[in-house]
């Protein structure tokens, strides 16, 4: 990919899209092409035509999506795969229709079945049941995949599909319920600090086990996939550590890079979700992708981030 290709980065006001965006533009690409959602709605078929045909961008990162926690995905199901499949659906089709060179697809791990054998791989897709509390934002992730694919086999679309694990990372969501977990706990750590508690309440068991990618990670596997990879009907990629950790593990962590020495406290009215998601890269390691940011390191730099950031975080 030449580095004065037209890239439409979708989505780079969200956690992944601006780490693609500032990856882009470190490593010299100079005609990156951006929307805000105020300026196109990608929910809006007529919209998303309209830019297509104006702009014409030569490869699209699409990393815009509605997007949350285990508590968002439930309640607001509707929303999750509404948004989801109109956003990708416009996308991708409009950049079929104009002639983009490279399309890829952001998804995440949670499309694999809830009890799919571990470390899950690519070939697990769609053999057996997903976890309930997201399988609104799973069905509308795998139907990405599909079309996609689908668009690779019969229209030639050079299509690209990642599915990252669990992301964290500067400018994520840090909202105390809707987002995900590392953010939500290093929120109600930092405030159960500040408040001096002798507590911190972590919901569901602890128990379950995830993988944390830092964005600057996916941001590096978005850019090689760019460059690297050739797109077609099985072009399926995880992207993860290859580290596991259970929630306690997490929430210890996050309370030694806070400073918060108080106790955990489980709550079983929560759900823990998945038991266990944690990806097999080997087929993006095989072609030469690697994460590189050590879990303490990247923690830290996030715990910074919050800290500086903290008067403006996100609403919702
Ligand atoms: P998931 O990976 O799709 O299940 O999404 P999450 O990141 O929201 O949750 C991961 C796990 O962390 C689940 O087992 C949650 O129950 C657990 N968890 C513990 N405390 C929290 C919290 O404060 N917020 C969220 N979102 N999850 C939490």
């Amino acid at each position: 990919m030449d580095r004065s290709a037209r890239v439409f980065v979708a989505g780079h006001t969200g956690l992944v899209g601006g780490a693609i965006e500032r990856r882009l533009r470190e490593d010299g690409y100079a005609n990156l092409i951006l929307r805000r959602r105020a300026e196109m709605d990608l929910t809006r078929q007529a919209e998303v035509d309209a830019f297509f045909a104006a702009e014409r961008p030569e490869a699209v990162i699409l990393a815009a999506a509605r997007v949350g926690g285990i508590q968002a995905n439930d309640r607001f199901s509707g929303d999750f795969i509404r948004d989801n499949l109109l956003i990708q659906t416009h996308v991708i089709d409009a950049a079929y229709r104009n002639g983009v060179k490279k399309l890829i697809f952001m998804g995440s791990n949670c499309i694999y079945p809830k009890h799919a054998p571990q470390p899950i791989k690519e070939e697990s897709l769609l053999t057996g049941p997903l976890e309930p509390t997201n399988r609104a934002y799973a069905l509308a992730k795998i139907a990405g995949v599909e079309m996609a694919q689908a668009y690779a086999k019969q229209f030639g679309l050079d299509a690209v599909c990642l599915m990252p694990t669990n992301l964290y990372g500067p400018r994520d969501n840090f909202h105390l319920e809707n987002a995900h977990v590392l953010p939500a706990l290093m929120h109600r750590a930092h405030l159960a600090k500040q408040a001096g508690a002798d507590h911190l309440t972590v919901w569901g068991s602890g128990t379950p086990i995830r993988e944390f990618l830092h964005v600057d990670d996916l941001a590096d596997a978005a850019v090689f996939a760019l460059e690297k990879i050739q797109g077609g009907p099985d072009a399926l990629y995880n992207v993860g550590t290859g580290e596991e950790m259970s929630i306690r593990a997490l929430a210890e962590a996050i309370c030694e890079t806070v400073g918060f020495s108080g106790e955990l406290r489980f709550d079983s009215s929560k759900p823990d979700g998945t038991p266990r998601k944690f990806s097999d890269a080997s087929r993006l390691n095989a072609l030469g992708w690697k994460a590189t940011i050590p879990f303490e390191e990247g923690l830290k730099a996030t715990y910074r981030w919050f800290l500086e950031n903290q008067n403006a975080l996100r609403a919702a």
